[in-house]
């Protein structure tokens, strides 16, 4: 089995492409699809506590999926919170796009 930190990166690689290759336009039922597509992801995360602080960030902090810039910007300030949780250091968010969709422009 893979253990925690492993599914943690491996699902923030994929959590982060896919807000990348989300649209930049979405329709109103790809916005609501890919909200209750975290709700759902939440309740099902392998790694019990986890995905309950995770429901917790949730409620306070509900998915923004009116465009791909604001579903990247949320989900980083989401990985941001576990980040701060376990002592990592704080991602830049401004930088999200440089990291998950383009490549850094070095
Ligand atoms: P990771 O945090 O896995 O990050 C992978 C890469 O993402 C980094 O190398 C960096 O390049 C990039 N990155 C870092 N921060 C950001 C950001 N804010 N935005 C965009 N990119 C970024 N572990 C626990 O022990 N307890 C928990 O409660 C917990 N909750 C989790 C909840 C969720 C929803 C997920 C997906 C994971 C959770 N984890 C939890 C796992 C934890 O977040 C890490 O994945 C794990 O500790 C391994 O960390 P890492 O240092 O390899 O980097």
């Amino acid at each position: 089995p893979l253990d925690k930190d492993e599914i943690g990166t491996a699902t923030w690689g994929f959590l982060h492409s896919m807000a990348s290759y989300y649209p930049k336009t979405p329709t109103n039922k790809q916005s609501e699809d890919m909200a209750k597509f975290f709700h759902i992801f939440a309740q099902f995360y392998p790694c019990e506590p986890c995905a309950l602080d995770f429901q917790a960030d949730l409620k306070k902090h509900p998915p923004r999926t009116e465009s791909q810039d604001a579903l990247a910007k949320w989900l980083c300030e989401r990985h941001n919170t576990v980040n701060v949780k376990l002592g990592k250091p704080v991602f830049d968010c401004s930088k999200v796009h440089e990291r998950w969709r383009d490549g850094w422009l070095d």
